[in-house]
């Protein structure tokens, strides 16, 4: 989905919002602990997220990824600054509206997939709609299920289904709410090269092709590359950012970083 400006002489149909960030960290700190034992996991983090854009997180262990994640999802709440999801600002709710706003505007994909193993993969994926009293749209429900290649497994349970089938179903069920945006922690961490690559295979064509909002935590520069950007995290502040990523210069960036040291 096309978000830049408008170039001389092609005039958008709808004048574009100079900054259509789906998330905004503005001066985000966290602090675990306090006295001497005080952990500052994040310092002062400003960043936002276009719509429609696949953004990689990267950094050394300890650098504050899983902080970030948490954080920018509403699963943590920072120590101070504030976290905009969608225009609201996730800081000034309480517990039960968090939980709302989780329910309905965000999806989750994590390494371990964190599928009911007794419901079957339809069950699964309509899960987030039935918690929320929210009626499946066929069409859309189908259009997912299509996306994600299970039209013809949805009577199975995740047992019955490779890791990547697994995690395929995670990315429906992420989706069938039409999310704000998409967080996944190393959501290929537990696949095989192969598997790994079908899979952000499909988060970027949500990307490309539904205007989907992806924010993935990776350790590996390959997945990393899949994305348009990517944010260097080191000491809990975001050092660097790197535009069309490669493989390559991401494994570069990071070595610097001392990821690998
Ligand atoms: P990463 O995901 O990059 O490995 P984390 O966000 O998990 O980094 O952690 C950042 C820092 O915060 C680390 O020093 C970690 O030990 C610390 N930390 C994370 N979670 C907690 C917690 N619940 N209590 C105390 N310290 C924590």
């Amino acid at each position: 989905m096309p978000r830049h400006t408008a170039t001389a002489g092609h005039r958008p149909t709808a004048p574009v919002p100079p900054h259509d960030d789906v998330v905004r960290l503005a001066a985000v700190s966290k602090i675990y602990g306090r006295g001497a034992g005080a952990v500052r996991a994040l310092r002062g983090v400003d960043i936002g997220i276009a719509r429609g854009s696949f953004t990689a997180v990267m950094g050394p262990s300890g650098s504050g990824k899983s902080t970030f994640l948490h954080c920018a999802a509403g699963l943590d709440r920072p120590t101070e600054g504030t976290v905009t999801l969608g225009g609201t600002d996730l800081t000034a709710l309480n517990e039960t509206e968090l939980t709302r706003l989780r329910r309905d505007r965000i999806g989750f994909v994590f390494q371990a997939f964190n599928l009911m193993p007794s419901l079957t993969v339809l069950q699964n994926i309509t899960l987030p709609l039935r918690l929320a009293g929210r009626r499946p749209d066929r069409d859309h429900l189908a259009s997912v299920i299509a996306r994600v290649g299970l039209t013809d497994r949805t009577g199975h349970r995740p047992g019955e289904l490779s890791g990547g089938q697994q995690q395929r179903v995670a990315i429906a069920r992420a989706l069938v709410t039409r999310p704000d945006v998409v967080f996944g922690d190393e959501p290929t961490g537990a696949l095989d090269t192969m598997t790994a690559k079908q899979v952000l295979g499909l988060l970027r064509e949500t990307v490309d092709d539904l205007g989907q909002t992806v924010v993935m935590v990776t350790h590996d520069p390959v997945a990393a590359s899949c994305a348009d950007t990517v944010l260097f995290l080191a000491d809990g502040a975001i050092v660097d950012t790197m535009a069309a990523p490669t493989a390559d210069r991401v494994a570069d960036r990071m070595s610097r970083l001392g990821a690998w040291a």
